[in-house]
């Protein structure tokens, strides 16, 4: 598969493409890291089926296919699977949904805020904005709209093409969020309903620390739901963890951390100014 530049819109990316390359969590589970949010590809390199999770910000379409040529070849995803709709995880959806032409999975509550029906509240900047900064070039201008491609995930919890996984709504940081679990070996991948990496200050992007936090606070629009998806995420007792920002954690770190966040997770997660 060529990559001709009158297939992708995105003029302005220049990038060495020799960088652009995923990192290995598991044999079938690797991501790769736009600016700040990850993109992760579910499936062992020379599987039938693989799906990516989430495309990072806008303008990163051919990195992200370079990304997934070294790993994949020229195999395409067989779908695209999004946590969520907010704009540092869809950002490239279009443009690659178009590339691959595969179709884009997502909540059916997520539905309206990819289709042009609806958009998001906008984001808080009073609860601390160190990333929000950074992000603000890739706010969208106008509502995401990828009606073509888009299909709601189906209500049983699973997950097209991979009959391992699973999904599970966790509302909170936005209606139909959600993330994905293997449960045989408690994988789980989490886009935003727990992070890596503290979003709301702009230097953790660029030291990472491998810690557990709770949804970016400046999106989330309910911190009850929120509240209520951590402590699901706990229950499920994970072994590893692939969020949409921030390093892969691992094992009883991981584990206590997660813990600890679901029991303490007014005083963790909710920013002072939203605390009741
Ligand atoms: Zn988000
Ligand atoms: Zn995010």
């Amino acid at each position: 598969m060529k990559l001709m530049d009158k297939d992708i819109d995105n003029s302005n990316e220049e990038f060495d493409m020799d960088h652009a390359v995923a990192e290995e969590v598991l044999d079938d589970l690797a991501f790769y890291r736009t600016i700040v949010a990850n993109v992760c590809m579910i499936g062992k390199p020379d599987s039938d089926n693989w799906l990516l999770v989430d495309t990072g910000v806008a303008h990163y379409t051919k990195r992200i296919i370079a990304a997934v040529e070294k790993r994949f070849g020229d195999k395409a995803p067989s779908a695209i699977i999004l946590t969520h709709g907010h704009f540092d995880h869809v950002g490239s959806s279009k443009e690659l949904a178009k590339y691959w032409d595969v179709p884009i999975y997502i909540h059916s509550d997520e539905i309206d805020y990819v289709t042009g029906k609806d958009t998001y509240p906008p984001a808080d900047p009073t609860v601390g904005g160190g990333t929000l900064s950074l992000l603000s070039p890739f706010f969208p201008q106008k509502p995401v709209n990828f009606k073509k491609w888009v299909k709601p995930l189906p209500e049983n919890g699973e997950i097209p093409f991979l009959d391992e996984w699973k999904y599970i709504h966790t509302p909170g940081h936005s209606p139909g969020h959600i993330v994905l679990f293997r449960e045989s070996d408690r994988t789980l991948i989490t886009g935003d309903a727990i992070v890596t990496e503290k979003p709301e200050s702009a230097v953790a992007v660029f030291i990472p620390l491998q810690k557990v936090y709770g949804p970016p606070a400046y999106f989330t629009s309910d911190w009850v739901k929120a509240e209520e998806s951590v402590k699901k995420l706990a229950a499920l007792e994970p072994e590893t963890l692939l969020s949409g920002h921030g390093l892969p954690m691992e094992g009883d770190l991981l584990r206590e951390q997660l813990h600890d966040l679901a029991d303490n997770f007014i005083e963790q997660a909710i920013p002072k100014n939203k605390k009741h």
